[in-house]
């Protein structure tokens, strides 16, 4: 008979393993899932790319147990300079406008995957198995039972709830029959890390171009990330070009904020999608993460957001626990409720992303003279700065226990 469990989640990724942190010291017996080894190169959540955390997900992270570790290596975001390329208006926002001194941290996924990776031997109440990539999965009405191939061949779990946290091209989401839709913004993110001739101060700044935005973030060691949106026709040159003329390139959209770029780390690329699913439950079954809804990475949202979906279902599952040992991890009421809460944010903050790609990427007149209205708008009236600045920090709408810094 194959093992039960109260919640198997399917992905280890930075979703997935933040959702078996929250859960492990409740005592919720976790099976997590990860079909791609932590150290692989290809290991596709903890690579190269910077993570603009917000200071709600930092706070998240404190109650997972991982900021400690990830904090040894983030670094605060003090100021976001917001312009447009070629036209006027620049709009800095100033955290202590919310009388705040930074907006979040600054963090390589790759160092949130080693924290992770050092977190969960300590969770008792959490079985981590990788490499295991799940192929099967049928839901009954009492539990999910999960197939999934191991280093020792074909094995087969069972649990009351099944999370997908496996990515927006989710094997849990089309199991499960959940339709998606999907836009695809013919965009590609070329990111790489840049060290730059003066100190970053912790200002990260977001250019808009008419290929994508073009960000520079601060990171450790006088370093930044920079996350470059081309055209995806361009993305094949962008990456091949040898390493000085990509420095000038980039340095010519940039202009001289932060004096010369002097030297660029290995480029990744990321074909840029919109992928949204058009629901998000099903009877003892949740997707969460990627797998439900990959966004634009303008704004920095798409993580920030994964984090607020487990810190609402780990609430939600702590109080089932506390109303005794035969509560139902997978009860509909309780993924119901969870659909529910996360709805308002989940719609908002895709919205958002998506109409900024968008917006940023029309070659109208009228959407040009919209962009420059709309960033003299935030510069000028205060409100709408803090609007913008609430929306960075992850502080939107019914906010969850470990968002605001208390325990499950
Ligand atoms: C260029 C770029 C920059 C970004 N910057 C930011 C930022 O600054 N801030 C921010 O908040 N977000 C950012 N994001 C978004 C962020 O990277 C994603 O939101 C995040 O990776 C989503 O994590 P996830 O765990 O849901 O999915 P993924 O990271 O895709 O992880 C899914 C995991 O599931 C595993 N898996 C898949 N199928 C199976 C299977 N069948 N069996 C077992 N395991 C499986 C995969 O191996 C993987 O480890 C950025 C994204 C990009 C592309």
């Amino acid at each position: 008979m194959a093992e039960h469990f109260d919640v198997v989640i399917v992905g280890g990724g930075l979703v997935g393993a933040s959702l078996a942190c929250a859960l492990g010291p409740l005592g919720i017996r976790v099976a997590l899932l990860e079909a791609v080894s932590p150290r692989a190169e290809i290991q596709p959540s903890y690579d190269d790319r910077t993570l603009a955390l917000s200071a709600s997900s930092c706070r998240i992270l404190q109650g997972l147990g991982l900021w400690d570790s990830v904090r040894e290596n983030a670094t605060p975001i003090r100021e976001i300079q917001v312009r447009e390329h070629g036209r006027p208006g620049l709009v800095v926002m100033d955290p202590g406008e919310l009388g705040l001194d930074r907006f979040g941290h600054v963090v390589e996924a790759r160092v949130f995957g080693a924290a992770v990776m050092q977190r969960l031997p300590d969770l008792e109440s959490v079985q981590f198995s990788c490499p295991a990539e799940v192929t099967g999965i049928e839901i009954d009405e009492d539990q999910a039972v999960v197939d999934f191939l191991d280093e020792n061949g074909a094995q087969q779990i069972r649990a009351s709830l099944l999370v997908g946290a496996d990515g927006a091209r989710s094997f849990v989401r089309e199991s499960l029959g959940i339709d998606s839709e999907s836009h695809d913004y013919r965009q590609t993110a070329v990111i790489c890390n840049i060290t730059p001739e003066q100190d970053h101060r912790g200002r990260a700044f977001e250019c808009f171009t008419p290929s994508g935005p073009f960000a520079v973030m601060p990171h450790v060691n006088g370093r930044c990330g920079l996350i470059w949106c081309v055209a995806a026709e361009d993305a094949g040159r962008m990456m091949e070009l040898p390493a000085e003329q990509f420095l000038q390139l980039a340095q010519r959209r940039f202009g001289d904020h932060l004096g010369r770029f002097l030297k660029i780390g290995k480029r990744s690329s990321y074909p840029l999608h919109l992928v949204r699913a058009l629901e998000d439950i099903r009877p003892r079954a949740v997707i969460l993460g990627n797998a439900a809804h990959a966004i634009h990475p303008v704004g920095a949202q798409g993580f920030n957001l994964g984090l607020r979906d487990v810190a609402v279902l780990a609430e939600l599952l702590a109080g089932a626990r506390a109303a005794g040992p035969q509560a139902d991890p997978g009860s509909i009421r309780l993924l119901q409720h969870y659909s529910a809460w996360r709805k308002k944010d989940q719609q908002g903050t895709i919205a958002y992303s998506d109409g900024l790609a968008r917006l940023y990427s029309n070659p109208s007149p009228l959407a040009g003279t919209a962009r420059t209205l709309g960033l003299l708008a935030h510069a000028f009236i205060p409100s709408l700065r803090r609007q913008l600045a609430v929306r960075a920090m992850g502080f939107r709408g019914r906010i969850p226990r470990l968002a605001a810094g208390e325990s499950l």
